[in-house]
């Protein structure tokens, strides 16, 4: 039987030609020039003044909260339906997260329940634009302003995403991607942090590299860092994968679109949100939530049986068992996402899906 995937990456472009120069020229560590390359076109593209590429997505957000000192006594507002990576990172950081419930239809943050949970501890917001629909920005942005907090945007599944004409990526102090082969452009692993603040970008380079003091004595250093460094080979298919990132986020648009006309109306299932008043959406994933979990499980097994992969969706914050037995989160409660971790899953949506994959998966669905 012939497994469709949830995701299948699309390397067709200069890929090759790139990895191969890396090789030729043995430029393979962090130190060669796809590096600095894919940091600009990446910070040109979504309009920012410095791009700092890294390991990861969760390595970003793990540097974005130490290069905006943000520790012991702080308290970081973010959602409780996201991954766990910037909430992992507030927590390794010593602060505490506080969260938010999501709404009901576009699965993001809730941003009007964020001002009832600011104190005189808050330090910061994180938003995390959801499924490939972006979070409400600007009533974040005046709270931002308003009580003189930073923002952190994790942007992962955003890229080439706008808010209102203006691109994902360039809202916050620090915003942050990731490169995962899920992601609309992929560097296999890798990330990229994006800043304006020439001082702030810096900041990040160092806690990239060890926190080696620049300009100071090797090996002496003054604070913890990481090894967050992205190789060069990993930027080698970053600039590969940029070179073509329209045409991925057409093709996302366009599987969703496939996926919404062939599900529309469908019995027991609530479908994503197309567009709103301030974005359409550029599904980095299909989500679907069922009306209880017995349907959601039923539906999952058999589409799994029928070889269509699928995943859940993200299990919330305050329901995660390393977060209870740190004392976190203890009677919290988040009825909105609760209620689409529990009954919510994506279809395949990887930029390798052909027509033929999503006709079957569709005309399976109707046959459930
Ligand atoms: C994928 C993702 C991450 C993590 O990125 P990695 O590169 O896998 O570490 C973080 N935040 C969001 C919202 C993501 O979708």
């Amino acid at each position: 039987m012939n497994f469709i995937p949830v995701n299948t990456p699309l390397l067709s472009g200069n890929e090759e030609k790139y990895l191969l120069e890396c090789i030729r020229t043995g430029w393979i560590s962090s130190e060669g020039p796809f590096i600095r390359q894919f940091e600009e076109k990446f910070a040109f593209y979504i309009g920012r003044n410095e791009g700092i590429a890294v390991a990861n997505g969760s390595g970003a957000l793990d540097i974005a909260v130490q290069a905006l000192k943000i520790g012991n006594d702080d308290e970081v507002i973010m959602p409780a339906f996201t991954i766990i990576s910037p909430a992992q990172s507030v927590v390794r950081a010593g602060a505490t997260p506080v969260l938010v419930d999501c709404d009901p239809k576009t699965w993001n943050m809730d941003v009007s329940q964020i001002e009832s949970r600011i104190t005189p501890k808050t330090k910061a917001i994180i938003v995390v634009h959801i499924y490939g629909l972006p979070v409400d920005m600007d009533p974040v942005l005046s709270l931002c302003k308003k009580y003189g907090l930073f923002l952190i945007e994790d942007a992962a599944e955003m890229h080439g995403q706008t808010y209102k004409g203006k691109m994902c990526g360039s809202f916050g102090d620090i915003s942050t991607f990731s490169f995962y082969p899920n992601k609309h452009i992929t560097t296999g692993e890798g990330g990229m942090l994006m800043v304006d603040d020439p001082e702030l970008a810096e900041r990040c380079r160092k806690l990239r590299n060890l926190a080696f003091e620049p300009g100071g004595r090797r090996f002496v250093h003054n604070e913890l860092g990481w090894n967050y460094r992205m190789t060069n080979m990993q930027a080698a298919l970053g600039v590969a994968q940029l070179e073509k990132i329209d045409n991925h986020i057409t093709k996302k648009r366009e599987i969703g679109q496939a996926y919404q006309t062939g599900l529309e109306g469908i019995k027991g299932f609530q479908l994503p949100v197309d567009k709103t008043e301030y974005a359409k959406n550029i599904y980095w994933v299909f989500g679907l939530v069922a009306d209880s979990e017995k349907l959601c499980e039923m539906t999952v097994s058999k589409l799994n049986a029928l070889g269509i992969g699928t995943r859940p969706f993200f299990w919330c914050m305050h329901e995660q068992p390393v977060f209870r037995k740190m004392g976190l989160f203890i009677n919290e409660k988040y009825p909105c996402a609760e209620n689409i971790a529990r009954n919510g899953f994506y279809c395949p949506s990887g930029l390798g899906l052909t027509p033929k994959d999503i006709s079957f998966i569709i005309k399976t669905f109707h046959e459930l």
